[in-house]
């Protein structure tokens, strides 16, 4: 059993209405968005995603701020790094520069995205992620989707057109209290098993991760409540731990929560192996740690 604080009453950034299509806000809540021409879209992986063909970030930033988030560490500078959370930087040239890739993609694994939710709050009006998604339906790359917002319900008529799209839905945690001290800028667990249901019924191919895996109240209900989902894929790891060239670790900020949680690599485990036992079945499958995250 965790230990719980009181309820938070904050209200979430995914929250927030959200502003009209085709508009281009410089602020959304509290979080400063601008806009930049950036000079590649494609990204060639290495450490943890190095098994992908390419990367794509649509983003730079990302307005859930997570406390964990190892992306942070990949910041444009320092202040950036330490503001984590409160700007996104759109790459507004993306579109016209995944337009001139002249590399053949049918067949590639391009992970969207390594660095930033392609999903989170300003998408919603931007559609930047959908746009490079139409874009990518003509070349037929095998496209993973990594997020934690239900917008990327949305896309689903996109999704449907490829003969190889999986969505991974991150799900942390069965506890919101715990969820919105780790992630106090993301949906809600409820709103992303909703989501991640919408798109396994919709016969896209969908996979929950629980990466990191925060504190859980009860591994036996929330793997029943994943499987309610209809999903049979899952993916679990505990926080990255080791700092390298191209590994970052878990953001500072996490470990005090981490502290206050009480979850040390036992209750990691113990509940891991629960999730071994009710999701690694005949019918579901669990992967672990990088391998389970290595393109199919
Ligand atoms: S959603 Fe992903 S990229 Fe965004 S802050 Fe959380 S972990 Fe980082």
């Amino acid at each position: 059993m965790i230990a719980r604080k009181g309820p938070n009453t904050e209200p979430s950034l995914f929250d927030l209405p959200s502003p009209e299509p085709a508009t281009r806000p410089t602020r959304l809540g509290l979080t400063v968005i601008d806009y930049k021409q950036a000079s590649s879209i494609l990204t060639v992986p290495k450490g943890f995603m190095q098994g992908y063909d390419f990367t794509i970030n649509p983003y730079s930033g990302c307005a859930f701020g997570c406390a964990y988030c190892y992306a942070a560490a990949f910041a444009p500078d320092e202040t950036l790094s330490k503001d984590w959370g409160t700007w996104v930087r759109v790459k507004d040239n993306a579109l016209d520069l995944l337009r001139r890739v002249k590399r053949d993609l049918r067949g590639k694994s391009i992970y969207i995205s390594s660095v930033t939710d392609p999903y989170q709050p300003i998408e919603r009006s931007l559609e930047l992620t959908r746009s490079l998604l139409q874009e990518l339906v003509h070349h037929q790359p095998r496209v993973i989707i990594q997020t934690r917002s239900p917008i990327v319900a949305r896309d689903i008529d996109v999704l449907q057109q490829f003969e190889f799209a999986q969505v991974n839905m991150t799900v942390t945690t069965d506890d919101e209290d715990v969820r919105k001290a780790f992630e106090p800028g993301c949906p809600s667990n409820a709103q992303r098993l909703q989501a991640i249901s919408e798109v396994q019924r919709a016969k896209v191919r969908a996979c929950i991760t629980m990466t990191p895996l925060l504190p859980v109240v009860n591994p036996e209900t929330f793997a029943d409540a994943l499987l309610a989902t209809g999903v049979t894929r899952f993916i679990v790891q505990p926080f990255h731990t080791k700092k390298g060239m191209f590994a970052a670790g878990t953001r500072d900020t996490a470990t005090p929560l981490i502290d206050k949680y009480k979850w040390d690599g036992e209750g990691y485990a113990a509940a891991r192996d629960v999730l071994r036992r009710k999701l690694n079945t005949k019918h579901t499958g669990l992967g672990e740690g990088k391998g389970g995250f290595a393109p199919v």
